[in-house]
């Protein structure tokens, strides 16, 4: 059989991007499933970024990640979208299929995933989710499109949390509702899983936490983080304190790499390596 010397191409675009950490655990991956698999970590200005997307065609890729600023603008390039990725109205990871370009949304699916993995199951659940950008709207929808009953979106800027509420309620058979972001946050009693979805807390910024009653955490709830670095933030360091179960960003972030790896490749992810590779890089 002739000898194929030719690499398939993944990667990311994204401006700035020289700190994104994903391909770390893509490579690893690739490399421990004998995969002849290339990530390549990609500076895309805005102004480049239609250039950017026609090569993956040009150069035949298999896909691609998406982040800041992308992962609103690449919408229109797309032939076809997840649901998921359809109500969040932003795409992070492109599948190219047969020769088209599809668009999903892996942020909230790594979140569900991560969950899931610790045995931790949504239906009928009661969310809260600190912050209304574009990681709280990812876990909003998955959570919701996954059985959740009830989101709260709590956030400083009061129009940005109403706006996600509505997504919800409009698109998913979850109830939603909107609050502002009080000094000293009470955590409203009955919450079964609480999610910081700000930046708050990470490096270099790891001596910061969320402003919110820490004694209104209960040990029947799990609280979870999207801060990956440090993996055991000080949020859940105090909801650990008060006896409720923990799932940190780390996990979230190798789920979502996970994902995305089967999309490209079709093959079974190595999870537990992809999340101990991130865990290495982060220590060094
Ligand atoms: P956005 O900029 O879209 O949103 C940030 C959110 O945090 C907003 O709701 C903002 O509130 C809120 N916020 C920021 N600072 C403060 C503060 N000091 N006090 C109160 N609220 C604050 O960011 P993203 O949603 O894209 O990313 C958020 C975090 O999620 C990042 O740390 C990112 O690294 C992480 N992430 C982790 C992933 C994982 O797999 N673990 C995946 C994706 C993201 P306001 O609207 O008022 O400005």
């Amino acid at each position: 059989m002739a000898k194929n010397y030719r690499a398939e191409i993944t990667g990311v675009f994204g401006d700035p991007v020289d700190g994104n950490p994903t391909g770390v655990m893509e490579e690893a991956a690739y490399e421990a499933c004998g995969l002849n698999y290339r990530y390549l970590t990609l500076k895309v200005t805005r102004e480049d970024f239609d250039d950017a997307m026609k090569s993956i065609r040009a150069l035949h890729m298999k896909g691609m990640n998406l982040t800041m600023p992308h992962k609103i603008n690449v919408l229109p390039y797309l032939d076809e979208l997840s649901q998921a990725a359809e109500i969040i109205g932003a795409v992070n990871t492109i599948v190219v299929r047969d020769g088209k370009l599809f668009g999903e949304n892996t942020d909230g699916k790594g979140f569900v995933q991560a969950l899931k993995n610790k045995n931790i199951s949504l239906p009928g659940k009661k969310i809260v989710i600190l912050g209304a950008g574009g990681a709280a709207k990812a876990i909003a929808v998955e959570c919701a499109l996954a059985g959740a009953s009830f989101v709260t979106i709590i956030n400083r800027t009061a129009k940005r949390a109403e706006e996600l509420a509505l997504v919800l309620k409009r698109n998913t058979k979850a109830d939603s509702t909107a609050m502002t972001w009080e000094p000293k946050q009470k955590i409203p009693a009955g919450t079964d899983i609480l999610i910081n979805a700000t930046s708050i807390g990470l490096m270099p910024d790891a001596d910061a936490k969320p402003d919110i009653d820490y004694d209104t955490i209960s040990d029947h709830m799990t609280v979870c983080d999207v801060v990956f670095n440090p993996a055991e933030t000080l949020f859940l360091k105090e909801a650990a304190n008060r006896h409720a179960r923990t799932v940190n960003g780390l996990g979230m972030l190798a789920c979502q790499g996970a994902l995305n790896f089967t999309l490209w490749t079709g093959v079974e992810a190595p999870l537990e390596l992809m999340e101990e590779t991130l865990r290495k890089e982060f220590e060094e």
